[in-house]
């Protein structure tokens, strides 16, 4: 139950005056249904109203006193009405388009004396104020510095003003769950003072991000995320998990020796496989780290164990790989590897789901058709999902929730740069594969304009290395991304007729099978895709990666794309052409060809151009932040992060009045879910 002292906040902006049922629509679809959602709201901007007695020189907003001497009422929609009057500087006229007239005499009568304010323009003889944003018969009632709230199409701000104006006296006195040392240290106002303050900006300063005021809440919003996290993490923990102690009984016989940061994350895994506590852990390694070869080792351990494994592949394409991989690889252990994805259909589907049901398939390797109902296994020991990063957080827990003491381990390339990895991944045991395998060349990347096409097309000619080649982004419709790489692909097989294979995403999966089976085999040279094959696509013999419109794509996209080269024993080649490029996008390619390490890329990006474009909020299972913006307090999510983990050392079950503060905060930031928790631990 959440304390009555919270009550006050969660009141529907409904019941608040002025707001009817369709006003309350308009600012749930801004900011949410209850008075603590319009209070996540913050002003972006400043109107500063000073009161003036004589003409502005150029068109400024102000506020000014008249008396009304005359009203010039029209009939006609086009001709405006106008109220004529006399202030400190002479003349002036208030024009008015499509108003009635009796509200003009009514609020401003002929002889009355009236404050007005908005946009004063000086049209000699005269002073003009077109619609004034306000007229009062008392100046205390026109604010002289306005906060400006981000609205959406067909606003009005002053509805959001207003709301606030009347929420902002209720707000309770709520107790501090940040201790008065850290509040001193840091100048922090207390929560309601911070409130106010942020909502009645009086210079720009009240704006920064680096406000106090606002740099409080931030810390508010990141220590309710970690809390929240870590009793996630906690509580996954609790539960009992399969122990899958490292029996070594499957021995894969492996063409090379594993790096050494493959074989320490493989023992953390093993660990945490053979011991009680549930495993949640996050494997995080570059592009060509070797990740697969780790979650093979993983998924034996579970096989020995007598349980069974299911590993999720974001793609068809990236499924199919990983089946005919590891069948090879297993093929002289007693070990029964599947694939499931959409395709498999019919009898041959029904059989595959009973073989499984019966415990027969040890490792199931598939699609989101895993996370179908009616796939169910007889004892799931182990949970594996590749390339983390293209599924959201539901969907990584959906596949655990089949059974719910199955270890999990998910991988990930994306790198993660270290301040957001603690709020992506919070809930999760990490391990970095932090070295690449011995012998591999660095990639010679090259940004180039994309007039250059038609010689790189011609020295193709001569090439011998297999190629990839990459068709833009149109404005993230699918469709139109269609269209590109048809077209390039029309265009090369003129040049270059059979040698060229063509694969998309709305391909059938057979065709897609085809097209990649041709490119692996080398019957195609030249494999024109959309960006499918960003994720986990092997095909050693790939030397060359040509990037149309590179500047469209996120860096991180575009060092997956490239990490598909340069995996066999030769140099290769990433060629980043660009169109138009604005600075900042210069600066980003130039990152890309001057680094080839994805932490370094992802810190860059980020500073670049925030959080959530880095990752692309809604595939990273990043939180959405109200108060927050990492790319300014990356700070204080390192603070909320250790000071959540040092209160709930202490106080595990939020009781004390320091849990109790920190509870509020979980539920004024909505994390009923994880304080759940609480209860049920
Ligand atoms: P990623 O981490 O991007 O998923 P993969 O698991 O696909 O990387 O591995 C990339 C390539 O490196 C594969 O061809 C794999 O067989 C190879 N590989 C993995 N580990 C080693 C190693 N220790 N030594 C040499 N090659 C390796
Ligand atoms: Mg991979």
């Amino acid at each position: 139950m959440r304390p009555s002292l919270l009550n006050p906040l969660f009141v529907s902006v409904e019941s608040f005056k002025g707001i009817g049922p369709k006003l309350s629509a308009w600012i749930q679809q801004l900011c949410g249904p209850k008075a603590v959602d319009v209070l996540w709201h913050l002003p972006t901007a400043l109107h500063h109203r000073p009161i003036i007695q004589t003409a502005p020189d150029t068109p400024t907003l102000a506020t000014l006193q008249m008396t009304v001497t005359k009203h010039q009422i029209s009939h006609h929609k086009k001709q405006p009405c106008i109220v004529f009057g006399t202030w400190a500087d002479g003349d002036i006229q208030l024009v008015f388009f499509n108003y009635h007239a009796s509200f003009l005499a009514q609020k401003m009568a002929v002889g009355q004396t009236i404050w007005v304010s908005g946009q004063v323009v000086p049209d000699k003889p005269f002073t003009k104020i077109l619609h004034p944003d306000y007229i009062e018969t008392d100046a205390h009632k026109i604010p002289q510095n306005e906060a400006v709230y981000p609205l959406k199409a067909g606003a009005n701000g002053k509805v959001i003003r207003r709301l606030v104006e009347q929420i902002l006296p209720t707000l309770p006195d709520l107790p501090d769950e940040i201790d008065d040392t850290l509040l001193t240290r840091e100048k922090w106002p207390h929560w309601r003072e911070a409130v106010c303050h942020v909502h009645s900006p009086k210079t720009m300063d009240d704006l920064d991000p680096q406000n106090p005021a606002r740099r409080r809440l931030a810390f508010d919003e990141l220590l309710a995320n970690q809390t929240a996290l870590h009793l996630v993490h906690k509580s996954n923990k609790i539960k009992n998990g399969f122990m899958l102690p490292h029996l070594d009984k499957l021995r894969l016989q492996l063409p090379f020796h594993l790096t050494g940061a493959q074989q320490k994350c493989l023992q953390q895994i093993r660990t945490d496989l053979a011991s009680p506590e549930r495993m949640t852990r996050l494997l995080q390694g570059d592009v060509g780290s070797g990740k697969t070869i780790v979650a093979l080792l993983a998924a034996l351990q579970a096989i020995e164990n007598k349980t069974q494994v299911a590993l999720l592949a974001p793609t068809d394409i990236l499924a199919h790989q990983h089946f005919e991989k590891i069948q090879k690889l297993c093929q002289d252990l007693p070990v029964r590897v599947d694939l499931l994805t959409a395709r498999e259909k019919g009898k041959k589907r029904t059989q595959l789901l009973t073989d499984l049901a019966t415990g027969q398939i040890d490792l199931l390797i598939g699609t989101h058709a895993l996370l179908e109902d009616n796939v169910s296994f007889s004892k799931l020991g182990l949970v594996i999902i590749d390339e983390q990063h293209r599924f959201g957080v539901k969907q990584r827990l959906a596949l655990a929730e089949k059974e719910k003491q199955a270890n999990v381990l998910v991988m990930t390339a994306t790198p993660i740069p270290r301040t957001l990895a603690l709020t992506a991944y919070g809930d999760m045991d990490i391990s970095i594969l932090n070295e690449k395998p011995a012998g591999r060349q660095p990639i010679d990347t090259r940004v180039m304009p994309i007039s250059k096409i038609d010689p790189i097309i011609q020295k193709l000619k001569n090439t011998q290395t297999q190629v990839y080649w990459v068709c833009p982004l149109v404005e993230e419709s699918q469709e139109s991304d269609l269209t590109a790489a048809k077209k390039r692909y029309d265009a090369l097989r003129k040049t270059f007729g059979d040698q060229v294979g063509l694969v998309h995403g709305q391909m059938k999966a057979d065709e897609k099978d085809r097209a990649m089976a041709d490119f692996v085999a080398g019957r195609t040279k030249i494999l024109v895709s959309t960006t499918v094959i960003e994720v986990g696509v092997d095909v050693p013999t790939a030397g060359l990666m040509i990037v149309e419109h590179a500047e469209r794509f996120g860096l991180a996209t575009l060092h997956q794309l490239r990490g598909r080269v340069g995996r066999g024993q030769d140099k290769a080649v990433c060629l980043l052409l660009h169109g138009r490029l604005s600075q900042m996008g210069r600066e980003r390619l130039g990152i890309l060809r001057d680094s080839d390490d994805g932490f370094k890329i992802a810190e860059a990006d980020l500073r670049l151009r925030g959080a959530g474009e880095v990752l692309g909020v809604r595939q990273s299972g990043l939180p959405v932040f109200k108060m927050a913006d990492l790319t300014q307090h990356a700070d204080l999510l390192q603070m909320a992060n250790e000071y959540a983990v040092s209160l709930l050392q202490q106080d595990p079950a939020l009781k004390t009045n320091h849990g109790q503060a920190l509870k509020n905060m979980l539920y004024l930031f909505q994390k009923e879910k994880e304080l759940n928790l609480l209860k049920a631990g």
